[in-house]
């Protein structure tokens, strides 16, 4: 299942979704032989994220990035230096602004952002905040994070997705948070180090729900995603495994690239 589909097949069990992450895997180690400074881009258009800080104000208790820091202190010139480089290999890279809060930092996400248009082909780019800084509007697409302990009106970041992480989201927690005054949703499964066999409920009930109108669903070696209209708004439900991602053989191959807040470079969230 190496490619987009417009439904969503059914599921019976986790597992048969974990046996499509290795399928998808080995067809991509087999066809994509190109090299890069980094090893074998698995995907075309590879996902480039910057962890610009791990500095935050908040203290959500199921923060992924307070659990499993990053490595580094803030280095913005070696940041910017890392991101020329990857692009010079990358330039159809998709590119994402994360931490901690971008917002702590305004006028360096703006510098980043200006570094990223000049040296690709200008794709797509993105920053995930809670919303800390107004100064972050119109630099890039704005992902606003939103849940019980961060919670900036989208009203205030015209255009925004509003993003929310969810144990086990039901399709009655989402058409209720797609009431808010927002056009654009992204729902994330809460993903841990540990192997776990997620809920595939929600996939089925998606499919199956006559008021949501899938777009698109794919399978691919270590996430899972499907996109979806209801009540006229836009909406993708995602699962990235995390444990898959950490124990996938990649060999020589990798599926993303993240940039540490020190500059340092690495593959496959390591
Ligand atoms: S806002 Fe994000 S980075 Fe900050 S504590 Fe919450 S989950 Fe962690």
């Amino acid at each position: 299942m190496s490619s987009k589909l417009h439904k969503i097949p059914h599921f019976n069990s986790y597992d048969d979704i974990r046996a499509e992450m290795q399928n998808d895997l080995q067809y991509r180690l087999a066809n994509r032989t190109d090299k890069t400074f980094l090893g074998r881009p698995l995907y075309y258009r590879i996902n480039v994220q910057l962890i610009l800080t791990q500095e935050c104000p908040y203290n959500c208790p199921f923060c992924l990035e307070r659990k499993n820091p990053m490595q580094g202190e803030n280095d913005f010139k070696a940041q910017i230096e890392a991101l020329k480089m990857v692009l010079s290999e990358h330039p159809n890279a998709r590119f994402s602004i994360t931490g901690g809060e971008p917002g702590l930092y305004p006028s360096h996400v703006s510098e980043i952002i200006d570094t990223y248009r000049k040296h690709s082909n200008n794709v797509f780019c993105s920053i995930n905040t809670t919303g800390y800084s107004k100064e972050l509007n119109g630099l890039a697409h704005i992902n606003l994070s939103y849940n019980d302990y961060v919670h900036k009106s989208p009203i205030d970041f015209p255009n925004c997705t509003v993003q929310t992480v969810v144990e086990n989201p039901t399709i009655e927690y989402i058409k209720e948070f797609m009431q808010m005054e927002a056009d654009n949703f992204s729902f994330r499964f809460l993903s841990g180090l540990e192997k776990k066999d997620y809920s595939v409920d929600i996939w089925n009930d998606l499919q199956n729900d006559d008021d949501i109108d899938i777009h698109t669903f794919r399978i691919g070696d270590f996430f899972v995603y499907a996109t979806f209209d209801y009540m006229g708004k836009h909406a993708r439900l995602t699962l990235g495994d995390m444990w898959q991602q950490r124990n996938n053989d990649y060999k020589d191959g990798y599926s993303n690239i993240i940039i540490h807040p020190d500059g340092t470079i690495g593959t496959n969230w390591r």
